[in-house]
């Protein structure tokens, strides 16, 4: 992510996820197809032929889901509202390879993209009319080049070696980073008094409390994600979705470390979660 990603997000930016290596697991049936156990064993030279034998078949239709998959739909519906896809089609079988990962896409997502791109050409919908960037979860490093090329913001992610921390941890960054100083109140977090407090331990600073005046943006961007997440977890709770409780809880405890005094964290964040509205 380059620095300059941060202030270009508006609300028409979306978040794309791949398909294959992201949210289907690509990679066993492959590796079956090839008669390997580990698909990184497929000599170069057999590539061609072994993805040969997908033309023209439902491949796409009967991979399995990644375990993760649904809470990282959950976590881009959590920054955006929705999501889409973006996936490439198999060369020399666009039109089938687009039916069946669509008849994939439709059996194992829940809710439902908000739209589906099948193109060979992911860049296309890297940037908005309006000139924001769009973002993209891909497994593929020539992607995600693609992406950034052409001004999009692209967060590298294979489900089957990366922790889905690494993605929360991203768009956490992007997100607080579009919100300038005297926002949060528009994202929902009603209260400055909380975000007050939290800069306040967070800094170690006894003169924070007023955030339109902030002089530490580290202690602000915690602060943030801090009170995102517990309002979150307090949704989560709500709705009995306790791996995902856990998963924001996890979050906090990460914008904690390595604060200059944290025990004077702990007591304030109770306070917060203790409190009807942020
Ligand atoms: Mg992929």
């Amino acid at each position: 992510m380059r620095a300059n990603d941060l202030k270009k997000i508006t609300q028409n930016t979306k978040i794309y996820l791949d398909m294959d290596g992201v949210l289907a697991d690509f990679f066993s049936e492959y590796s079956k197809v090839a008669g390997v156990k580990n698909y990184k064993d497929i000599p170069p030279a057999n590539v061609d032929p072994v993805l040969n034998k997908l033309v023209g078949t439902d491949f796409f239709a009967k991979l399995k889901k990644f375990a993760t998959a649904d809470t990282l739909v959950a976590l881009a519906i959590k920054y955006t509202g929705s999501y889409s896809i973006c996936s490439s089609p198999l060369r020399n079988d666009y039109a089938n390879s687009a039916k069946w990962k669509k008849v994939w896409l439709k059996k194992n997502l829940n809710p439902q993209p908000a739209s589906v791109e099948i193109t060979p050409n992911k860049g296309t919908f890297a940037v908005n009319a309006d000139g924001s960037p769009n973002i993209l979860i891909d497994d593929r490093g020539v992607n995600i080049v693609a992406w950034r090329s052409r001004g999009g913001i692209g967060i590298k992610y294979q489900a089957d070696e990366d922790s889905l921390d690494k993605v929360a941890t991203e768009l956490a960054k992007i997100f607080v980073a579009r919100y300038p100083v005297e926002e949060p109140i528009k994202e929902g977090i009603k209260s400055k008094a909380a975000l007050g407090a939290l800069m306040a331990v967070l800094s170690s600073s006894p003169a924070y409390g007023d955030s339109n005046n902030a002089q530490d943006t580290n202690a602000m961007q915690k602060a943030l994600i801090i009170l995102r997440s517990i309002e979150n977890m307090k949704d989560y709770s709500r709705e009995g979705a306790e791996a995902e409780a856990q998963q924001e809880f996890n979050n906090i405890m990460r914008a904690i470390q390595g604060m200059p005094d944290q025990s004077k964290v702990y007591p304030v964040i109770k306070d917060i979660i203790k409190q009807d509205t942020i």
